[in-house]
Formats: structure tokens, C-alpha cells, sequence
């Protein structure tokens, strides 16, 4: 198969047209190899406009959230990185490509160890991984200029707030068990501003101040 054509097909299709215009963004989907972060068995899918299956019941979300998420995030190439639920490790290869480090954190030991092997293979040395409660953040390295939450939330929490950047920007899936909505929230000197954008399903954040449960 012809990955390299089956990107280009994915960001003329599915993202273009739905109103992706980052043109970082579009660059770093026409280049990071999706296929290599799915089971070998699913591959030839891996360009659809779908999430997959990646183990443990979670999945790596649907490539058109990963570009749209990514968009709000608005990275310019110097940010600190946290983005809680690294997954199969997709939308951390993509964050790496548009910032200077990504710190990513999986709740389940099994799949943080897949990803950093993928990490080290493709080479991303700019992303420090790790596994744990990503609810409480990560203190030794905040504070963080951008914060993506890749499951879904009853709020941001707390501890993610307090370790944001000033003139940062949180982008999370907060809402009820099986419906979400995008929510992107700025931190100024003046406080918090909250934006509200697509409504989204995702698997939910389990920790401290996520879900108590999956
Ligand atoms: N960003 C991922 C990717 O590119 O494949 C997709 C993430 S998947 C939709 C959500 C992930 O969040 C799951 O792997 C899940 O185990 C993880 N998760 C849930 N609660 C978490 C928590 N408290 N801390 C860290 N990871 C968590």
C-alpha cells in the first residue's frame, strides 16, 4: 500500500474540506505514519476516518479529532507539551512535529511502553513519556504552554489548570460519560476564558480528578 498517498488522501478528504487550515497541521498529518501506531492486522485502515482498537479497551482516536485538536492547540514550534493520555502515541508524534517537547502520559503501563518504543524507533527524541495518573500533570516539568486531554472529562482538572503557562491553552473532550464537547480554555492575566467547539466521543479520563471509573 501507498501510506504516503493514503495521507494525502486522508487531509484533502477528511480534513480539508471540514475546515482544517493550519498548514503545519496538514504538513505534520501528511507525514506521520499513522499505519505504524495501529495493530499490523488493521494497517491497511489506518487512513480512514475512524477510531481503531489499540488494546487494554481503548483506541486512538479518529484522525479528523487528532487535526482538529491540534488546530486549537495553535503551535507555533517553541511550546512545552502535556498531553494526557498518550494511547497508541499518534497525537504525540504529531504534537512533536509542531513544538519543541512533548511530555505525554498513559494511564496504562502496557501502552505508555508500546508507545515510547515507537517513539525511540521514529526517532522522536523531543517526547518524554511516561505512565501514570495524567490528571495530576506533571509538576517537575510545568509549567506547560499548551495541554491536550485526549479522553473524555467531567472537567479540566485541576492540577492541569495550575500548571498551564501564562497566555496558555488547554484543549479537552469535557462533558457526560459518552458525549463530550471540545472545549479550548485560554489562561491570561486576566483569568480563564473558555471557547466551546465540536461535540466528540471519547473514552473517559479515569484518575484523581477524572472518572473514579471506567
Ligand atoms: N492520544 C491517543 C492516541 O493518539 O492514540 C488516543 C488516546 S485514547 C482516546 C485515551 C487514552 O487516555 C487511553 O489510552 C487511556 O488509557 C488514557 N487515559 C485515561 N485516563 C487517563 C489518565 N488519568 N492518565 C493518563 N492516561 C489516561
Amino acid at each position: 500500500m501507498d501510506y504516503e498517498e493514503l495521507r494525502d488522501f486522508m487531509v484533502r478528504t477528511q480534513f480539508i474540506p471540514r475546515g482544517i487550515q493550519d498548514e503545519r497541521v496538514l504538513a505534520a498529518m501528511r507525514k506521520v505514519p499513522r499505519h505504524l501506531f495501529v495493530d499490523e492486522s488493521i494497517r491497511y485502515r489506518a487512513y480512514e476516518d475512524i477510531a481503531i482498537p489499540i488494546g487494554e479497551g481503548q483506541t486512538i482516536s479518529q484522525p479528523y479529532m487528532v487535526a482538529v485538536m491540534t488546530e486549537l492547540l495553535e503551535l507555533k514550534g517553541k511550546e512545552r507539551v502535556l498531553e494526557v493520555g498518550t494511547g497508541s502515541g499518534y497525537q504525540a508524534a504529531i504534537l512533536a512535529e509542531l513544538s519543541r517537547d512533548v511530555y505525554t502520559i498513559e494511564r496504562f503501563e502496557k501502552l505508555a511502553k508500546e508507545a515510547e518504543e515507537k517513539f525511540r524507533a521514529l526517532g522522536y527524541d523531543n517526547i518524554h513519556a511516561k505512565a501514570g495518573d495524567g490528571t495530576l500533570g506533571w509538576p517537575e516539568n510545568a509549567p506547560f504552554d499548551r495541554i491536550i486531554i485526549t479522553a473524555g472529562t467531567p472537567k479540566v482538572p485541576e492540577p492541569l489548570i495550575a500548571q498551564l503557562a501564562e497566555d496558555g491553552i488547554v484543549v479537552a473532550p469535557v462533558g457526560e460519560r459518552f458525549s463530550q464537547q471540545l472545549i479550548k480554555v485560554k489562561k491570561s492575566e486576566r483569568g480563564l476564558s473558555e471557547e466551546y467547539h465540536t461535540m466528540c466521543v471519547f473514552v473517559p479520563l479515569v484518575g484523581k480528578y477524572g472518572w473514579d471509573r471506567e
